[in-house]
């Protein structure tokens, strides 16, 4: 367990998440998820002042918390940097020259309805815009998911797309959170992109091993294992005191089942801006059997500018932690800009 108490604090929201969470339905965990900022100031014990901003802020994002997320949160403590990551605050009203709508050019990538193409060899699925969390400074808080495919026979251009371009030997299911998919629908989408005899690659972008790890079923190993296409699962947490109790399970269960796991995380001020949280977060990874593959520079999408930190500065933990680490542990430093060809290695 990496809990980081202070003395003025409590303890978690609710007795310590205690890892049998699996064996409750995850459609049951999440229609128990927190949605209301009242709720969730209550339940935290959290300044009163707290109260009217987090109202108005998610009247812009709304707010959403999985009960086993909350309960890695400390009581008490405006400071923790797990709920740094789900209070909705005032700063997110502010415009900030440089942060808009649709940072990473998603707009101008979209293929066919649900398909994104980016980057050579591989092609990006929207497969829903539902999330078990909402991360407030998520670089698709302003995407237009209405537009994109709800019925399977939607999904018929991206998929002839894909199929008639040789080139294209990995298929990015992302969202949203493609685990946000029934059983049914994701092996409906599995099956389709199995049938592509040049995807050779299936790769999901989920969070919900992190925040809701009742996801990660006897079955879901399955349907990603009976695919065709190699599976690789890319998760995201952002401070080691996410990696507890179930979640810690959860990734046991994949890594052991025989999968890839790498994770990503972003750097976010308040949350993990310094060498002791970049640091624990790498070996409590490399520890679960989870690769820390990227740290992502934040994307500039307007609500989220509070949470940016130097360049200079992420530089800078990088160094630290390769002086601090071996190799594999470190992640590579990287910045998703409009329109290019590939991720900029910054570190
Ligand atoms: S889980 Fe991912 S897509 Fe969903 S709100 Fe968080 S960052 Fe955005």
């Amino acid at each position: 367990m990496h809990f980081f108490f202070t003395s003025s604090v409590s303890a978690p929201a609710a007795e310590a998440d205690s890892g049998q969470s699996a064996d409750v339905d995850w459609h049951q965990a999440l229609a128990q998820a927190v949605r209301d900022p009242d709720a969730l100031i209550d339940l935290l014990e959290l300044p009163e002042s707290f109260r009217e901003p987090a109202r108005r802020a998610a009247g812009l994002f709304p707010l959403l918390v999985p009960r086993s997320f909350l309960a890695r949160i400390r009581r008490g403590d405006p400071h923790d940097p797990l709920l740094a990551q789900v209070l909705p605050l005032g700063l997110e009203e502010t415009s900030v020259f440089g942060f808009g709508t649709d940072p990473v050019g998603d707009a101008a990538a979209r293929q066919a309805p649900g398909l994104l193409h980016k980057y050579h060899g591989r092609a990006l699925l929207i497969t829903t815009g539902a999330c078990a969390i909402h991360c407030r400074y998520c670089f698709r808080r302003h995407y237009p998911y209405g537009d994109e495919p709800k019925r399977l026979a939607d999904w018929d251009r991206a998929f002839e797309t894909i199929a008639a371009d040789a080139t294209l030997h990995e298929v990015i299911l992302s969202g949203g959170d493609p685990l946000m998919l029934t059983d049914a629908r994701l092996q409906a989408l599995c099956d389709r992109i199995g049938a592509i005899p040049h995807v050779t690659r299936l790769r999901l972008h989920t969070r919900l091993p992190i925040v809701l790890p009742e996801r990660v079923t006897p079955r879901l190993l399955e349907i990603l294992h009976a695919a065709g296409p190699t599976p690789i699962v890319v998760v995201h947490a952002n401070h080691a005191q996410e990696l507890s109790g179930s979640c810690a399970d959860a990734l046991r269960r994949m890594v052991r089942g025989g999968l890839t796991v790498l994770n990503q995380a972003v750097l976010l001020r308040g949350v993990n801006d310094t060498l002791e949280a970049q640091a624990s977060l790498c070996e409590r990874l490399v520890d679960l059997g989870v690769i820390p593959y990227y740290l992502h520079q934040l994307d500039r999408v307007a609500g989220a500018a509070h949470f940016e930190v130097s360049e200079v500065t992420g530089r800078k933990l990088i160094a630290q932690l390769r002086r601090r680490l071996p190799g594999y542990a470190v992640p590579r430093y990287v910045r998703e800009t409009a329109g290019g060809e590939y991720k900029e290695i910054l570190e």
